[in-house]
C-alpha cells in the first residue's frame, strides 16, 4: 500500500471483498461464482512453491490427489501422480487382496524396472503371444509385449527359463503358431541378466554392450524380480517433485469404506505398505467413521487418516475430534454426481471448502477439497479459499494411466468415467456400494451417473501442466507460495470479487463463429 493517506488507504481496502466478506453473507457459492483480484508480481512463476500439506504429517510438492474411483486410480496412475509430486488413492471397488497388491505394486515401483511384465511357461504357444499382443498393445507403458520372460511358472517369482522377443517369433509362419514356447524362445544359458541389486545405471550399460533391448532381473535363486526394457530407458527422465516415504519409496493412499469386514481390508493395506488411508463415505459424520477413525489410530498410530466427506463445522468437527489427519470436503459438487439432485444435501463447493478450511485451521488439520474441479484455474482458487491439496476425478480420467480400455465413439477416443455411487459401479463390486448405502439397504438409490472422457494423453504430460498453471495463477494474485496464499486469504489481503452471470460469460470464450480449445 502506498502511504497517500488514509483516503487511499479506504479505497484500496474497498476494493474487492475478503473470503469472510465474500462468504460471509451466508451464499452458497461455488468456483464460477467468483474470482481472485490480481496482485503484484515481482517474481516468476517457475519460482512458486507449491509444496502443500495432504495430511498432518505428509506434506506433497504438488498439491494434487487422484481420487478413489475405479476408472481412475489404480497403481499406474498412483505411480504417475506421486511421480510428479502428487499422490493417488486407490479405489476399493476390488477385493482386499487385489487393493493391497496395488499398493505393492507402487511401493515397489523403482522408475524403469518393470515389476509385472507379461510372463509366460514353456508350453505356452507362439500363438498365445500374438494374442497377448493383440490383448495389451504392442509396449503399453509397463508391458513390453516383445520381451517376454519364460518362467516355470508362467509368473514373475518363477525360475527363469528362457525369454521370447520379436526376433524370435516374427518370421514364423502361421503354420508355426502352435509351436510351444519353449522351441523358439532363447535359453537361459544364453541370455543377459542382472542382479537384483543392480542400479539402472549398470543395467543401462549391460544392455548397450550386449545390444539388447530387455534385461531380466533376476534374484540369487535365479527367479526373474522385474525386466528393465531399453525403450523404457531412453524415455527416462528425471521427476525432481517424486512424493517419496523415508526408504525412497513412492507414496500412495487407498480408500476403504467403514463396514467391519475392512478392518481386514485396512490390516493387508498396511502390511501392503500404504501411507495415508482415506475413509469413503459421501456423508462421514457417522458413529461408524469415527469408530474406525478410533481403531485405525489404535492399531497403527502412524498411519495417516483422510476422514470425510464433509461441507460443514458441526461435520468436521466431529471427525478432528476423533483423530482425523486431514478432511476430504465436498458432497454433491461432483462432475458425475447427483447427491445433491437425489438426497437433497449438500453445499455448494467454494462455501464448503472456505467455511470447513477455516475451521480446522485451527487445529492445523489439512483440506482436500473434493469434486467439482474443472479446470486449472479451479484448483487455484480452491487453494486460496484454504484448501490444502484439490482430488480431481473427471480432470484426471482420460488419461493413460487410468484403468480401462480405449474406445471410440463418432471418431473421438474416449475412456469411461463414471461414479462410484452409479448403479454401473455398484453392481460390479460391492466396494462402492458401502459409501453410498449400507448393505440392509435393499433397493439401491444412485448417487453417481456414468460416462466417457475424452483421451487426455499422459499424467506425466497432463500434471506437469496442471502445475505451471497454479504457479501462473498464484504469480498473477502476487503469492509466491501456497503457504503465503493461506496467508493471504486470512489477512485479508487476498481480495475477491463476486461475478454476475454476465461476467460469466464475459470470462469465458465469447462472440466467435468457431474456436479450438488447445491447453497445452
Ligand atoms: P470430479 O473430480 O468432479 O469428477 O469429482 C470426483 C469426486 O466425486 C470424487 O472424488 C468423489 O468425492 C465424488 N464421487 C465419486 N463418485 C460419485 C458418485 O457416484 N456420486 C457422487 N459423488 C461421487
Amino acid at each position: 500500500m502506498n502511504n497517500l493517506g488514509n483516503d487511499v488507504n479506504n479505497l484500496y481496502s474497498r476494493d474487492g471483498m475478503s473470503a469472510e466478506e465474500l462468504f460471509g453473507k451466508g451464499d452458497g457459492m461455488t468456483y464460477n461464482d467468483f474470482l481472485i483480484l490480481p496482485g503484484y508480481i515481482d517474481f516468476t512463476a517457475e519460482e512458486v512453491d507449491l509444496s502443500s500439506k495432504l495430511t498432518k504429517t505428509i506434506q506433497l510438492k504438488a498439491p494434487l490427489v487422484s481420487s478413489p474411483m475405479d476408472t481412475v486410480t489404480e497403481s499406474a496412475m498412483a505411480i504417475a501422480m506421486a511421480q510428479c509430486g502428487g499422490i493417488g488413492i486407490l479405489h476399493h471397488n476390488c477385493t482386499p487382496q487385489y487393493q493391497a497388491n496395488e499398493v505393492k505394486k507402487v511401493k515397489k515401483y523403482e522408475q524403469g524396472f518393470i515389476l509385472d511384465p507379461v510372463v509366460m511357461k514353456p508350453d505356452h504357444l507362439v500363438r498365445d503371444v500374438f494374442e497377448s499382443k493383440a490383448r495389451h498393445g504392442f509396449s503399453g507403458p509397463d508391458k513390453p509385449i516383445f520381451g517376454i520372460p519364460i518362467t516355470d511358472t508362467g509368473n514373475i517369482g518363477g525360475k527363469l527359463l528362457g525369454i521370447v522377443t520379436a526376433r524370435d517369433i516374427d518370421f514364423l509362419k502361421p503354420d508355426k503358431y502352435e509351436i510351444p514356447l519353449m522351441e523358439v524362445m532363447t535359453k537361459r544359458e544364453d541370455l543377459v541378466t542382472g542382479r537384483s541389486n543392480i542400479t539402472l545405471k549398470e543395467a543401462n550399460s549391460i544392455l548397450q554392450h550386449a545390444k539388447k533391448g530387455k534385461l531380466p532381473i533376476v534374484n540369487e535363486k535365479d527367479q526373474l524380480v522385474s525386466l528393465i526394457s531399453r525403450t523404457d530407458l531412453k524415455k527416462h527422465r528425471e521427476f525432481p517433485l517424486a512424493s517419496k516415504d523415508s526408504k525412497k519409496q513412492l507414496l500412495v493412499g487407498a480408500a476403504i469404506s467403514t463396514r467391519e469386514e475392512d478392518r481386514e481390508r485396512l490390516h493387508l493395506l498396511v502390511q501392503a505398505g500404504v501411507d495415508v488411508v482415506v475413509l469413503d463415505s459421501s456423508q462421514g459424520n457417522s458413529v461408524y467413521q469415527i469408530d474406525m477413525i478410533k481403531y485405525i489410530k489404535s492399531q497403527f498410530p502412524e498411519i495417516q487418516v483422510v476422514a470425510g466427506n464433509v461441507v460443514t463445522v458441526n461435520q468436521a468437527d466431529n471427525l478432528i475430534q476423533a483423530g482425523a489427519d486431514a478432511l476430504r470436503v465436498g458432497m454433491g459438487s461432483g462432475s458425475i454426481c447427483i447427491t445433491q439432485e437425489v438426497m437433497a444435501v449438500g453445499r455448494p463447493q467454494g462455501t464448503a471448502i472456505y467455511k470447513t478450511a477455516e475451521f480446522a485451521a485451527r487445529s492445523g488439520i489439512p483440506i482436500i477439497a473434493d469434486g467439482g474441479i474443472s479446470s486449472v484455474g479451479h484448483i487455484t482458487k480452491a487453494l486460496a479459499l484454504g484448501a490444502s491439496t484439490v482430488m480431481m476425478g473427471s480432470l484426471l480420467a482420460g488419461t493413460t494411466e487410468c484403468p480401462g480400455e480405449y474406445f471410440f465413439s463418432d471418431g473421438v477416443r474416449l475412456k469411461k468415467y463414471r461414479g462410484m455411487g452409479s448403479l454401473d459401479a455398484m453392481e460390479a463390486n460391492k466396494g462402492s456400494a458401502s459409501r453410498y448405502f449400507s448393505d440392509s439397504e435393499k433397493l439401491k438409490v444412485a448417487q453417481g451417473v456414468s460416462g466417457a472422457i475424452v483421451d487426455k494423453g499422459s499424467i506425466l504430460k497432463f500434471v506437469p501442466y496442471l502445475i505451471a498453471g497454479i504457479q501462473h495463477g498464484c504469480q498473477d494474485i502476487g503469492s509466491k507460495s501456497i503457504n503465503q496464499l493461506v496467508k493471504m486469504n486470512r489477512s485479508g489481503e487476498l481480495r475477491f470479487e463476486k461475478r454476475s452471470p454476465a461476467a460469466q460469460l464475459e470470462g469465458n470464450v465469447h462472440s466467435l463463429h468457431s474456436y479450438e480449445k488447445r491447453l497445452f
